[in-house]
């Protein structure tokens, strides 16, 4: 027999915002349901020290913040499922979906917070540099990089701010671009090329992060020219890759609504997605913010729109009756 669990609220993903959605509905009384995906606590599990989730004096650890949120989901209400959604049927409601082991999971509301991963370069030194000089966030990581040479790579609207940002803790960043122009729009741009502690390094690719001293750490990077494919040697200790993010919304084409990016496409200031009763949360929808915080906020944000979405479903039924 197939083992079935329903419920008012299906969330999936345990992120920051799977988890305060969770915390929000358990405490509106929707007892939800958090199926928590291929990486449960998400992308902070893979970090170490956070200094910039709001409310802790002191540096605390990735992994550690995400036991906390979802302790606090579980104590007030939301029951935790370790499985992963591989089929999803938005057709009516209540919405059903099937986890990998052949679990139907039906939800009277969805709340999608599948997160994103960052792309990497995948080259072997960039694995075993990560937490020591690499980084995929400027924003999250940057502070631990204060009065060094950086670099960040990449051509698009995150390098370019990226960049930017890294101004506020280096004097000397570096853009290293593949190519000889870069896709971010042309007010960043500007800014990037009007700023002094800004150089631009044109066709130039990562051939590896260069490893040294005690303990080891990044100590440069070698970099082949994509024109003339001469190698050369920039001196860093921060390398930032910044060439895009890869939201999880595979399961979701043909299905629901994506933007150009491949990102859930939400009504703007709101959770909603085009299916009425769905709703996305976090980094699977924002591509600007990308942070816990941020996430954290959405996620609270779908946890209302849901509850609301509910109560106006059901007044509807009860007037129509
Ligand atoms: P993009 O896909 O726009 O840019 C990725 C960049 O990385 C490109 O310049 C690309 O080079 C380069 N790149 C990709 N793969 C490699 C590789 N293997 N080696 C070297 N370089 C590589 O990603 P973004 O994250 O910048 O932006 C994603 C979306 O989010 C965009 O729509 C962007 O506009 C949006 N965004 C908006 C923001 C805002 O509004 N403030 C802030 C951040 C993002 P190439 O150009 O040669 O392809």
């Amino acid at each position: 027999m197939v083992e079935t669990h329903s419920t008012r609220m299906l969330i999936l993903g345990s992120g920051p915002a799977g988890l305060s959605a969770a915390i929000y509905g358990a405490r509106a009384g929707l007892a939800p349901i958090v199926v928590q995906g291929i990486q449960p606590g998400g992308q902070l599990t893979i970090t170490t020290d956070v200094e910039n989730y709001p409310g802790f004096a002191d540096v605390i650890q990735g992994p550690w913040l995400m036991e906390q949120m979802q302790k606090q989901a579980e104590h007030v209400g939301a029951q935790m499922m370790w499985d992963s959604i591989v089929e999803v049927d938005f057709s009516r409601r209540p919405f059903r979906l099937i986890g990998d082991g052949g679990t139907v999971y039906t939800g009277d509301t969805v709340v999608i917070a599948t997160g994103a991963q960052a792309r990497w370069l995948n080259i072997p030194s960039e694995e075993h540099l990560k937490g020591r000089g690499v980084s995929a966030c400027a924003t999250c990581d940057g502070f631990f990089y204060r009065g060094k040479k950086v670099a960040v790579i990449g051509g698009g609207n995150t390098a370019v701010e990226e960049a930017i940002y890294m101004t506020n803790h280096s004097h000397d960043v570096t853009l290293i671009h593949r190519r000889d122009s870069l896709r971010a729009e042309k007010i960043l741009q500007d800014r990037l090329f009007a700023h002094p502690n800004i150089r631009v390094m044109w066709n130039k690719e990562v051939a590896q992060f260069v490893a040294g001293g005690t303990p080891e750490a990044l100590v440069g990077l070698d970099l082949r020219d994509t024109v003339s494919g001469a190698v050369s040697r920039l001196d860093v200790e921060g390398g930032f890759v910044a060439i895009g993010h890869s939201p999880a919304t595979e399961l979701f084409k043909g299905k629901l609504a994506l933007d150009k990016d491949g990102y859930l496409d939400v009504e703007t200031g709101s959770t909603r997605t085009n299916i009425p009763g769905v709703f996305a949360c976090g980094d699977v929808m924002d591509k600007v913010y990308r942070q816990a915080v941020t996430a954290a906020g959405t996620g609270c944000m779908a946890a209302l729109d849901a509850e609301r979405f509910l109560a106006e479903a059901e007044f509807e039924a009860s007037a129509a009756a």
